[in-house]
């Protein structure tokens, strides 16, 4: 059987403020509404449950609570180069030079801040948190940058 649950009726949702290095458009700084969705697939345990409900919504919101509000940086990028220097993060990227506050940003462990790359960190990070029980095989991520366009990536376990 497989569990949905739908992150923009959900209210599992952040904002944040990303750039991809060397697109046309979305090199320059700007934000989105994400909606984070998430799917597992498993069988249905004696307790009549695939899996609580209340616990996937909790380790959900804990993971992606860490990203609302902040400024996501690639860390492994190899054409934005991010460096924090005392109280400040700086990332060049090609022509460009940003100063952020270190308490407004993320560095994360990625090359690029892309939903499909952020489906993937969230995913990785729900999958530590999470103590999965045995019935469930499988687990998914989707990451929408708006309404209407996401990245999807599953997992089997
Ligand atoms: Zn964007």
């Amino acid at each position: 059987m497989k569990l949905k649950l739908n992150g923009w009726d959900l209210n599992m949702v952040f904002s944040s403020c990303h750039f991809l290095a060397e697109h046309d458009k979305c090199s320059r700084l700007h934000g989105h509404n994400y909606g984070v969705h998430l799917t597992l697939e498993g069988d249905v345990a004696e307790n009549g449950l695939v899996m609580d409900f209340v616990v996937l919504k909790r380790a959900l919101n804990a993971v992606i609570d860490d990203l609302d509000h902040r400024v996501l940086l690639p860390g492994n990028s190899k054409v934005t180069k991010v460096v924090v220097e005392g109280d400040q993060v700086i990332a060049d990227s090609g022509s460009k030079h940003y100063s952020f506050p270190v308490e407004d940003v993320v560095i994360l462990d990625l090359d690029a801040i892309s939903a499909e790359m952020l489906a993937y960190f969230i995913l990785k990070r729900l999958i530590e948190k999470l103590d999965l029980p045995e019935n469930v095989h499988a687990i998914g991520i989707g990451v929408d940058e708006g309404k209407g366009q996401g990245a999807w990536i599953w997992e089997k376990l």
